[in-house]
């Protein structure tokens, strides 16, 4: 059956969420994947920064399949070693010389909500998030999206929350205060197009956030695990928040969310303040402690740093790049009289997944363990896939 037929069984089964699917994907191997026409594409964008080791990854598939044979699903009436070990391990290479405590769940949107309601935990309410944040679709990290198209539908969402511009001190002081409970930042803002705030900025806001007794509040979800070629992005800057949350890369495609509380953040939570039955799984442990292990023994994290360098400086190359961001293997840049979205569909009909965060900005976020021949093959294209989207607007 072809794509055409599959997309509009897509259409009569599924809700319109997300608008037409671009393909459909059959399966998957290292950084390339089919159709079911047929056709191969190598993936840049993996599946939205999460498929760290990239399509069956042997030792992904590995760790699920045992755990899945030894211990598949418990409740959070009982725990598993794979979800000992697996907060164990956050916690050290999330700040190992800090005390800490894991709460893990399954998805993004949930490790925020987590954290969400840990800061009403402190008995304050406000919140201060930057423009162009995003921090999920649930009701709770919904409002403190800042992107007015995604929240309006939903209005009224929980309140208290101040926005001030990305990456401004100035305004950051200003907006928090003693009642300020938390101040929620993604130190590489992705879904915006790759925003990076300066190391001195979060440097600030722990400053600021301190002053006033309100928590710092890290969103790496997608960010984090070793995206930047560090284990979390705000490593650079030498910050230690009090919240950190996780999701996306952390388990390579298994759905799993993590938020970490440091110091006193981390027992704001008493028993019956939060739950969630799939939350910390053995199967999304061992799926994410496999990850782990994979970029340790294989050395992703410099692996990140080289080719995500390597990317950058062949895509600025070309004179329609104005503007190029990000660190490690996620990467944005801003196009000038090329159209973002038909560069997208350009790349796709010369067998490259990509994407566009907006009219003028394209997002790369391919596996961590993207081949230098793969960089080099795409850049070879960039050109003429530049050339085919003003083409096809012209
Ligand atoms: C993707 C993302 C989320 C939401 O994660 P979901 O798993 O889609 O709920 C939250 N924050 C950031 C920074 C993200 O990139």
């Amino acid at each position: 059956m072809s794509s055409e037929s599959w997309t509009q069984r897509y259409s009569a089964a599924l809700m319109n969420t997300f608008g037409p699917p671009k393909l459909i994907l059959e399966r998957g191997e290292g950084c390339r994947v089919w159709d079911v026409d047929g056709r191969s594409y190598v993936d840049f964008l993996g599946g939205i920064a999460v498929n760290t080791l990239g399509h069956g990854h042997p030792a992904l598939v590995d760790a699920v399949t045992t755990q899945l044979g030894t211990l598949g699903h418990i409740s959070n009436f009982f725990a598993s070693t794979p979800q000992i070990e697996l907060a164990e391990r956050l916690l050290a290479l999330a700040a190992p010389d800090t005390d800490g405590r894991v709460f893990l769940c399954n998805s993004g949107a949930e490790a925020n909500e987590a954290a969400l309601k840990m800061t009403r935990r402190t008995g304050r309410t406000h919140v201060v998030a930057m423009e162009d944040a995003f921090h999920g679709r649930t009701m709770g990290s919904l409002a403190l999206t800042s992107k007015q198209a995604y929240r309006t539908p939903f209005e009224p969402l929980p309140g208290d929350v101040t926005w001030v511009p990305y990456g401004d001190v100035d305004a950051l002081a200003a907006a928090v205060t003693d009642q300020t409970a938390a101040v929620v930042i993604e130190p590489l803002q992705g879904e915006a197009g790759v925003n990076v705030a300066a190391g001195d900025f979060l440097a600030a806001a722990r400053a600021i956030t301190t002053d006033h007794g309100a928590l710092l509040w890290l969103d790496e979800i997608q960010s984090g695990m070793g995206r930047t070629g560090r284990w979390l992005a705000s490593h650079a800057a030498g910050v230690t928040p009090d919240i950190v949350t996780l999701a996306k890369g952390l388990a390579g495609g298994i759905p799993i969310g993590a938020c970490i509380g440091f110091g006193d953040a981390g027992r704001l939570f008493e028993p019956g303040n939060h739950g969630t039955t799939f939350g910390g799984n053995p199967v999304a442990a061992a799926a994410a402690l496999a990850v782990i292990d994979t970029i340790e023994k294989d050395g992703l994290l410099e692996h990140a740093v080289a080719v995500g360098e390597r990317l950058r400086s062949g895509l600025v190359a070309d004179a329609r790049v104005t503007e190029i961001r990000g660190s490690g293997v996620l990467v944005g840049l801003t196009l000038a009289g090329v159209d973002a979205p038909a560069v997208v569909a350009a790349a796709q009909d010369a067998g490259w997944i990509i994407n566009a965060t907006g009219p003028d900005r394209v997002r790369f976020a391919p596996p961590l363990v993207v081949g230098l021949d793969d960089v080099d093959a795409f850049l070879a294209a960039w050109p003429s896939i530049l050339d085919a989207a003003q083409g096809s607007a012209a």
